[in-house]
C-alpha cells in the first residue's frame, strides 16, 4: 500500500480505489485484477476500517492519501429482503451519505471516472417486463426495499448533475442480484443465494432441515461475483456513457427460488426434501433484467453456469467457514 501511496505522485499509473474493496464483489475484483496484474494499474482495496464513508472528513482523508485516479465504488450497507424490512430507513440515510460524500471527494480530487453500483431491485414495482436501463425513475419501489432503492436511484441523479456542471465522467452498473466467495452468509440478514448456502450447510454438518423462506415461486436472475468483477473492469476502462448499464445474465437465465434450492441441496449432497416456510414475506415476484444494452456491447461475454458457481460457492464456504461472514 505505502509503495502505490509513493509511486502515485510520481508515475502515469492508473490508480484504482475500489470502496467497499472487502466484500463480495471487491473481494472477486481483487482476484481478477491479481490474475491480470496489468503494469499500468495499481489497485487499492478499502474496507470500512480503513475509513467510515458515511463521514465526510474520513472520505476526504481517505481520498487525500491515495489520491486515485479511478473509483469503484462498492461501499454500502447491503443486504437481504429481511434485513431490509426491519432497518428500511437505515438503507435510505446510510447510502445516501456514502454516496454523497463519495462522488462529491472524487470531483473535489479531480478523479478521471467513477463506476458506481446500483442494483435491480431499484426499479419501479409497477412495470412491464423486462426491464431496461431507461425505466429506472417511473415508478416507486418495492416497498420492501424503498430505502435503498431511493438511495440507489439518487447516484444516476447525482452523475448526470455532475456531468453537466462539472464534467465528471461518473457512470454506474446495475447488477442484478449477485453471488460468490467472501459474500455476507448470514441466514438472518443476508441475501437469499449465500442464505441459502449457508442453511445447505447447516443441514449438512448439524442436520439442521433445510428450510426455505417463502413460496419458492419468486424469480431472480444471478450473476456470479467472478463475471461482474470483469464486466465492471470493462465498464471502467471501456464504458464512455454516463447512463447506467445492466450487468446481467440473460433473461432466459432467470430461475425460481425453489430451482436454486434444489442446486444448492445437490451441492451438499442433501437427502431430505426441501421445506417451505411460506409464513415468510416472498419479496417482489420478479425483477426480469434485460441485458440488450450490455450484449450490443460484449455480445460473447460468457456467464459461469449457475449450477457450476453454486457449487464453487458451497465449496468455498466449506473450506472457510471458521472465517466466512455469517
Ligand atoms: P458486501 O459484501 O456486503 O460488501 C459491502 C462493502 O461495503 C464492504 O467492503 C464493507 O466494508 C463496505 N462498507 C459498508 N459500509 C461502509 C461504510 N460505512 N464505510 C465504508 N465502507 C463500508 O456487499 P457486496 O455484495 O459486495 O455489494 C457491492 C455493491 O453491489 C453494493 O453497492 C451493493 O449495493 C451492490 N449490489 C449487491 C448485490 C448483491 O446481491 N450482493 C446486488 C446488486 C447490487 P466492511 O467489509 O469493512 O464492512
Ligand atoms: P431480493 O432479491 O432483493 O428480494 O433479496 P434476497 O436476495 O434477500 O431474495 C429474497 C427472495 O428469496 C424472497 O423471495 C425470499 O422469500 C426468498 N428467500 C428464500 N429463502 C431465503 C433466505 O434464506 N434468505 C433470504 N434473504 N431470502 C430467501
Amino acid at each position: 500500500m505505502n509503495g502505490i501511496k509513493e509511486m502515485n505522485g510520481i508515475s502515469k499509473h492508473k490508480v484504482i480505489l475500489v470502496t467497499g474493496g472487502s466484500g463480495l464483489v471487491g473481494q472477486a475484483i481483487k482476484k481478477v485484477s491479481e490474475e491480470e496484474n496489468l503494469p499500468d494499474e495499481k489497485w487499492i482495496f478499502l474496507a470500512s476500517k480503513d475509513a467510515d464513508l458515511r463521514d465526510p472528513e474520513e472520505t476526504r482523508a481517505i481520498m487525500k492519501e491515495y489520491k486515485p485516479t479511478h473509483v469503484v465504488h462498492l461501499a454500502a450497507m447491503v443486504g437481504g429482503l429481511y434485513k431490509h424490512l426491519r432497518v428500511n430507513c437505515d438503507f435510505l440515510t446510510f447510502n445516501v451519505r456514502i454516496n454523497d460524500n463519495v462522488l462529491d471527494s472524487c470531483k473535489e480530487m479531480g478523479v478521471k471516472k467513477v463506476v458506481s453500483c446500483l442494483s435491480t431491485c431499484i426499479f419501479p414495482d409497477k412495470t412491464t417486463y423486462p426491464i431496461d436501463e431507461t425505466m429506472i425513475h417511473n415508478g416507486p419501489p418495492h416497498d420492501s426495499n424503498f430505502g435503498y432503492s431511493y438511495a440507489k436511484r439518487m447516484i444516476v441523479v447525482m452523475n448526470r448533475a455532475y456531468n453537466m456542471q462539472y464534467g465528471c465522467q461518473f457512470t454506474s452498473v446495475i447488477p442484478t442480484n449477485i453471488y460468490g466467495p467472501y459474500d455476507n452468509f448470514s441466514v438472518e440478514d443476508g441475501h437469499v443465494m449465500p442464505g441459502l448456502i449457508h442453511k445447505g450447510y447447516l443441514a449438512k454438518h448439524k442436520n439442521i432441515p433445510f428450510t426455505v423462506c417463502g413460496t419458492g415461486t419468486p424469480r431472480r436472475q444471478f450473476i456470479y461475483s467472478i463475471d461482474l468483477a470483469k464486466l465492471i473492469m470493462w465498464t471502467l476502462r471501456e464504458y464512455d456513457e454516463i447512463d447506467p448499464i445492466i450487468l446481467s445474465v440473460d433473461k432466459e437465465d432467470e430461475v425460481s427460488i425453489q430451482e436454486i434450492a434444489e442446486m444448492v441441496k445437490e451441492s451438499f449432497d442433501l437427502k431430505d426434501e426441501v421445506q417451505y416456510d411460506s409464513s415468510k414475506s416472498d419479496g417482489q415476484i420478479k425483477k426480469t433484467a434485460s441485458n440488450d444494452k450490455l450484449r450490443k456491447y460484449l455480445p460473447d461475454f460468457k456467464f459461469t453456469p449457475l449450477r457450476k458457481g453454486i457449487k464453487e460457492t458451497a465449496d468455498w464456504l466449506e473450506a472457510n467457514y471458521e472465517t466466512a461472514r455469517k
